[in-house]
């Protein structure tokens, strides 16, 4: 324990737990991998049979109300401990992802979600840090050849904002492309998913240019007992 230690006592953010900047328990929540994306309602479109289809799998590593507080704090002040402690959880559950997805690309791009302005500026743009980790995991897992890549491919995400009427004031711009590139096979990254708006807003984004393989978020605004029923159900695997 440092002087530092001493004087600004660290918490778990998760659950209070004294002298750790993430107690083991609740990193432990951001584990396997389970696909959520029937549980997002912006992210499904009408099927040839009448049903409503998901665009693409979308998996989430917990449920939100499990590590909430813990992305919060996160989000609000990355310190290199929750960089190293999150980011190694979102690591190892990243390396189930080789056998989840349909196909083995022979090249493959990690595309973080984009975010306000103001978190790039503040360096506070956790989907990015994400990436790179899901990157990692994956890359370490697969036993194919494949080329990774964690790439910044969407603009930050602009809110309109002056000569709008109220309700368009509340409604955000679409995503914007960055980047004039081949066509990629890309796997999203966000922290939360939703309602999967973002990432239907990707998906637009990047259709006829590019093709969206999956999702991969750290929690899923789904409740935790729903969660864990689609974990035990698919076969995935937790990370222990
Ligand atoms: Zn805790």
């Amino acid at each position: 324990m440092s002087l530092f230690d001493l004087v600004f006592p660290v918490q778990c953010p998760g659950c209070g737990h004294w002298d750790t900047p993430a107690c083991d328990a609740c990193l432990e929540q951001i584990a396997g991998l389970v696909d959520v994306s029937r549980d997002l309602p912006q992210l499904s479109r009408v099927g040839s049979d009448g049903g409503d289809a998901p665009l693409f799998p979308v998996w989430a590593m917990s449920s939100y109300e499990e590590t909430g507080r813990l992305l919060q704090a996160w989000k609000a002040r990355p310190s290199t401990d929750l960089d190293r402690a999150i980011g190694y959880r979102a690591e190892r559950a990243a390396e189930f992802l080789p056998e989840l997805l349909r196909w083995r690309p022979r090249e493959i791009d990690f595309v973080p979600a984009p975010s306000r302005p103001s978190r790039y500026r503040d360096d506070t743009y956790v989907a990015g840090t994400l990436a790179d980790s899901v990157a990692r995991g994956f890359a370490s897992a697969i036993d194919w050849s494949c080329a990774v890549t964690s790439r910044t491919l969407f603009a930050p995400r602009v809110g309109r904002q002056r000569g709008r009427t109220r309700r368009g004031r509340r409604m955000r711009a679409p995503i914007r492309l960055i980047a004039d590139i081949d066509p990629r096979a890309i796997v999203l990254v966000d922290d939360v998913a939703t309602t999967g708006a973002t990432l239907d807003a990707c998906w637009r984004a990047v259709e006829g240019s590019h093709i969206i393989l999956g999702a991969v978020c750290v929690a899923a605004v789904i409740p935790p007992a729903e969660f864990h029923r689609h974990a035990s159900g698919s076969g995935e695997r937790d990370v222990k």
